[in-house]
């Protein structure tokens, strides 16, 4: 162990994305020692990519909203599945996070009158995303990033040197955690660029390491999201809970293939753009489920008015949740009537003017101008259904985000469970980042003082077992090149365990899967450890493989279609899987099992807020019965 570089620190946060810097910036401000380490450059991460907004209600443009509404919709969209307590939580602190943002200098669109402008999202009552342009993860990011500089410049001024309380470790990737018996220890990893190892030594560990989107083929991710904070919760003990639901963004890029899966931004529908097919057709009002009928509109004339007048209109239902949508457009392009590249068309330019579009959707217009030589001021675009986001995650304590089973572990963002159910609702990822990032570095600071100097020490056995794990790829023969494995990875993901699942077909992804990882497992990579993106793409296919088949399994396993997860064979949601949620852990030999835990059980109060008739469209008979007649 003694070669390694090595570092100290209270709190080490993996993952530099809005999750990974709120929680940072928590566990500094509580006085602790901490690291961010991240895979990629420092500021490059799945956040500065969102678009659309930050989900929070403040009741800016419409004096309606409040918490209990955003709690309701949040509820809604994930079909009673999420953790409610995370929902509350979530719902009730949203502002707060947003309003933080803004004093430390987050520079929002204003509404005629100042106050930060909310917009219009899929699934949200109101309008409700804090926005800046189609560009909010940039400032989100710009602005934490900013505070984590104050913070290096007030250490300055105590101690004389910026890093003496908050270290940035960027291009750095952790491959192990490192345990002391039960407790977390520290984390073990390499520098890309010199594929050095180094070894950090925290009694708190912080994961923030976002999705899983490069197990499938068609997807909106980028390179980082090997799902590496999942299968690293995995590995040390913990669980994952709702893996089954992944969410298919309706909307990515159909076309050119080089660019198939790139997202088109919600907030296109949200300003005024529509769904057609081939024949011109607005499609969506003819999908509405019946547990939505009631709040969106039947007529294009009265969709066409919400925009306008939304107090005295029903929504467009083209601002259905995204599960929903996903569907409808895989069924018209299954049905014949997709657009020439096998999406449909989404219509901005005959919607509104072409000065609006570019100011309101600049990134979208840049976007469509450079990579497809579309001009959306002047004509529709083709999109189509990409792997955006995953629901599932690590099982964590509603409160504090500390990982079930791994004292000294916390995740939040992304890579933590529970929080959207079976479906995210767009702009709420961006919020429970900040709540929950927030919540989990104040979670860790207390552990390490609960600790009292009793930390956990990083035994030399384990390091040398993580540097013999790494080293392993650099294997002699003539084994398969990593490319080849996590192609078929890619190809299994989309075509079995996709948008539409089929039990017979997730059987055969599980077979391929248990073949793709015997042979992950003697893949071999050329070169050396300068720099070698095989060597690199060779140690994230273990994380790859292991999610996906959480997936697979989970999915296999839940015989209902809810939210991000669809069964050809089960199309109707069950009451009676709606009490269970599906957990995956390793068991002793590595294998991955999936038990059924039951839902913990929504407060009086909270149900209060639903009418009964909807809450018989989630719950079971006998939960029904133990309501009062009318909750109030
Ligand atoms: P990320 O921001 O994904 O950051 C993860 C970090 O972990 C990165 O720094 C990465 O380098 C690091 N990392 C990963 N593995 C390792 C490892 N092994 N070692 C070290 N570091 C590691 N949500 C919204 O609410 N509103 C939107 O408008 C919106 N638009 C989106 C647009 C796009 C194109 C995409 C892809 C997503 C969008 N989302 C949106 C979703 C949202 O951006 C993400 O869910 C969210 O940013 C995830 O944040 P995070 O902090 O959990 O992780």
């Amino acid at each position: 162990m003694g070669e390694h570089e090595r570092h100290v620190y209270d709190v080490v946060v993996i993952g530099a994305g809005g999750a990974g810097l709120r929680a940072a910036i928590e566990a500094r401000q509580r006085g602790m020692r901490t690291a961010v380490i991240c895979k990629s450059l420092f500021g490059k991460a799945h956040t500065v990519m969102a678009e659309g907004g930050i989900a929070a209600a403040m009741a800016n443009v419409n004096s309606h909203d409040d918490w209990q509404v955003h709690f309701r919709d949040t509820m809604r969209g994930g079909k009673f599945l999420n953790s409610w307590r995370m929902a509350q939580l979530h719902a009730q602190e949203a502002p707060q996070r947003v309003w933080e943002l803004e004093a430390w200098g987050a520079l929002f669109d204003r509404t005629p009158d100042g106050r930060i402008s909310q917009r219009n999202f899929g699934g949200h009552e109101y309008p409700r995303l804090a926005h800046v342009g189609d560009r909010t993860g940039l400032e989100l990011i710009r602005t934490l990033q900013q505070r984590i500089v104050a913070l290096q410049q007030e250490d300055f001024r105590q101690h004389g040197d910026y890093e003496a309380r908050l270290r940035v470790f960027a291009e750095c990737t952790i491959t192990e955690l490192l345990k002391d018996g039960p407790r977390v220890a520290g984390a073990f990893g390499y520098w890309r660029e010199s594929g050095r190892f180094v070894v950090f030594e925290a009694p708190a560990v912080i994961l923030a390491t976002g999705g899983i989107g490069k197990s499938y083929k068609v997807t909106s991710n980028s390179w980082e999201y090997t799902g590496d904070g999942h299968a690293l919760a995995l590995l040390a003990g913990g669980s994952l809970v709702n893996m089954e639901f992944v969410q298919f963004h309706p909307t990515g890029m159909v076309w050119p293939p080089s660019v198939k899966g790139i997202l088109v931004t919600e907030s296109v529908r949200g300003d005024g753009g529509v769904l057609r097919n081939s024949e011109g057709k607005r499609f969506m009002f003819d999908y509405v489920p019946d547990v939505f009928r009631a709040k969106y509109a039947e007529t294009e004339e009265e969709a066409d008015r919400w925009y306008a007048d939304p107090d005295s209109n029903r929504r467009p239902p083209e601002l259905l949740p995204r599960d929903e949508v996903a569907r409808a457009i895989n069924s018209e392009v299954k049905e014949g009537r997709g657009s020439p590249h096998g999406g449909v068309l989404l219509d901005v330019s005959s919607r509104l003017p072409a000065d609006v579009i570019r100011r309101k959707l600049p990134s979208m217009y840049h976007q469509f101008k450079e990579l497809a030589d579309v001009d959306i001021t002047a004509e529709p675009m083709e999109v189509g259904p990409t792997c955006h986001y995953v629901m599932g995650g690590v099982e964590v304590d509603p409160d504090t985000e500390g990982a079930v089973g791994v004292p000294g572990l916390f995740a939040a963002g992304e890579v933590a469970g529970g929080m959207h159910g079976s479906n995210r609702l767009g702009g709420n990822s961006l919020s429970d980042l900040l709540v929950f990032g927030r919540r989990a570095g104040l979670a860790a600071a207390a552990w390490v003082e609960s600790l009292a100097g009793d930390s956990p020490a990083v035994a030399a056995d384990d390091v040398t077992a993580a540097e013999r794990t790494a080293l392993a790829p650099f294997r002699d023969g003539t084994a398969d090149n990593p490319y080849a494995v996590h192609q078929e990875l890619q190809q299994t993901m989309n075509d079995l365990v996709g948008i539409i699942r089929r039990a017979g077909e997730m059987e055969e992804a599980l077979d391929r899967l248990e073949r793709l990882r015997k042979r992950a497992a003697e893949v071999a990579v050329e070169g050396h450890r300068q720099f070698n993106p095989g060597w690199h793409l060779a140690l994230d296919l273990r994380n790859m493989l292991l999610v996906s088949e959480c997936v697979a399994r989970a999915a296999l396993q839940r015989e209902e279609s809810r939210g991000g997860h669809t069964r050809e064979d089960f199309p109707k949601a069950s009451a009676q899987w709606r009490r269970w949620n599906l957990v995956c852990r390793l068991d002793a030999t590595g294998q991955v099992s999936v038990d059924r835990k039951p839902l913990a059980s929504m407060p009086p109060e909270l149900l209060g807020l639903f009418e009964r008739k909807e809450l018989a469209s989630y719950l079971a008979e006998d939960e029904l019965a133990g309501l009062p007649e009318q909750p109030t």
